[in-house]
């Protein structure tokens, strides 16, 4: 099963099927995926509906050529990025999809965060990274392969954990560096070259807390299309340790009673406030998958 967070492709299963880029019937009309930075551009006041069927609206002028990502109500989708400063008409605004200020419901946020992680390989896909040559896509997928070295390249999909860590009724939590005072969240961090995604558990929490961790559970995981990150979620119990931040990432950590939690900065869509929401008062049997 998948936990139904945005950005999952669960969230859309009934409205969206992807395709690879060349499978394009030509000119078809079809929806339309328009980005403006982080903003998905939609029809005033209407948050539930992506741009309509039809050729792309007077005034919306794109910087990239349109992109078919799937199918959407059984309509080609199509893809395209204008200008952060260029102004809309009048009709349309652009809403934020990513952060905890974002009125877009969950199937308009996931659809965008789909487009964006798409088109963000789409452009730093166009050369190889070997020897500097034109890439030219493997057919069936949105892989590139160089023509001059014969390298294949596929999307890049960054695995990231992030850690429950709980002592009896508290949880551990850090706040990081960039984050206000105040707010604090669960320990995360990059998997590393040689390690399963245990060890980096263990070693993500000892770094930024000085924690030692034992009895390391999957409880589920989220896309994280910002740009291109895999949210992979655990829980753990405290074994040995006294709270020591590194002091460079992470400014401050400390264990939290679960009943008197401080503010996230994540908001309700990520992985990290569904895991403190789900398990956080949760002592018992593990959430498997
Ligand atoms: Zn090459």
């Amino acid at each position: 099963m998948s936990i139904l967070l945005p950005f999952n492709s669960t969230i859309i299963r009934d409205l969206f099927i992807p395709l690879p880029p060349e499978q394009e019937p030509a000119q078809t009309p079809g929806f339309w995926v328009v980005l403006q930075g982080s903003f998905l551009v939609v029809p005033v006041g209407a948050t539930q509906v992506l741009i309509p069927v039809g050729p792309l609206p007077k005034g919306i002028v794109p910087e990239t050529a349109p992109l078919q990502i799937g199918l959407w109500q059984g309509k080609p989708l199509r893809a395209v990025r204008i200008d952060t400063d260029s102004t809309l008409p009048t009709e349309y605004e652009a809403l934020p999809f990513q952060g905890p200020d974002t009125v877009l419901d969950n199937t308009l946020a996931t659809i965008a965060g789909r487009a964006a992680q798409i088109m963000h390989w789409e452009r730093r896909s166009l050369f190889c990274s070997h020897c500097g040559g034109g890439l030219v896509i493997i057919p069936g997928s949105w892989g590139k392969r160089c023509p001059s070295c014969g390298d294949e390249h596929f999307p890049h999909i960054h695995p990231c954990i992030i850690v429950l860590v709980r002592r009896g009724a508290e949880l551990l939590l850090i706040r990081n560096a960039a984050w206000n005072t105040g707010r604090f969240s669960l320990v995360a961090g990059f998997l590393d070259f040689g390690e399963s995604l245990e060890e980096c558990v263990k070693r993500e929490v000892r770094e930024e807390s000085g924690i030692e961790v034992a009895n390391i559970r999957y409880l589920g995981s989220q896309c994280w299309p910002f740009p291109s990150q895999q949210m992979i979620g655990f829980m753990a119990d405290y074994a040995a340790g006294d709270i020591k931040p590194d002091g460079v990432e992470v400014v401050e950590a400390g264990w939290f009673h679960e009943d008197a939690l401080p503010a996230s900065p994540g908001g309700k869509r990520s992985i990290s406030r569904w895991i403190i929401d789900t398990f956080g008062k949760n002592t018992g049997e593990c959430y498997s998958s």
